[in-house]
């Protein structure tokens, strides 16, 4: 289990300690011992977690990249108010026009992604930024993209707080993001 770089009831009131509890908790820590039980044994073993997710296939490699994407999601959160580094900004006007239509984008993508899965913010290896989204376990890895940013917008990551609501869930993630950590990755 990764640890999480704040406690359990710093991000409230927009993310509560009950919800981490159990997406952090109880979602993320079945993942990491589902994976551990579906590898023991096999050739998987003693892979880095991003080689598991870009060769195996089925349960392996849906509580891998489940366990990726979960321990990426949590790590760019903080209680913090961070402002945008000023390299990311420029990448993010370059191909959005501005910070703000990139953040109109991606919340579009978000609020209107159908069923369990992820919204990302990608580099491809020629530094170029895209929005893009996978279903269930899906991770950018497999398609040669690095992820920059995340949203979980499975039901479980806001169902606690916000119910049916994912746009404010969305506009609560939006003050929780440590952008240095997401300018580091560019
Ligand atoms: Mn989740």
């Amino acid at each position: 289990m990764p640890k999480l770089p704040y406690t359990m009831e710093a991000l409230a009131p927009l993310m509560s300690k009950e919800t981490l509890d159990f997406h952090y908790g109880k979602h993320l820590q079945a993942y990491v011992n589902n994976l551990n039980a579906l590898i023991a044994g096999t050739s998987f073993e003693n892979m880095e977690l991003e080689e598991i997710i870009k060769k195996a296939e089925g349960g392996t490699f849906n509580n891998a990249a489940q366990t990726w994407n979960h321990t990426f999601f949590f790590n760019q959160l903080t209680p913090k108010e961070v402002k945008i580094p000023e390299k990311l900004e420029k990448a993010l006007n370059k191909t959005f026009g501005s910070v703000q239509i990139f953040k109109e984008e991606f919340t579009q993508a978000a609020a209107t992604f159908f069923g369990s899965g992820w919204v990302w913010l990608v580099s491809d290896e020629k530094g170029n930024l895209s929005i893009t989204s996978t279903p269930n376990a899906g991770n950018p890895l497999t398609q040669n993209l690095k992820p920059l940013l995340v949203i979980d917008v499975w039901e479980h990551a806001y169902y606690i707080d916000y119910r049916n609501n994912r746009k404010a869930y969305i506009d609560s993630f939006w003050k929780l993001i440590n952008w240095e950590k997401v300018a580091d990755l560019l």
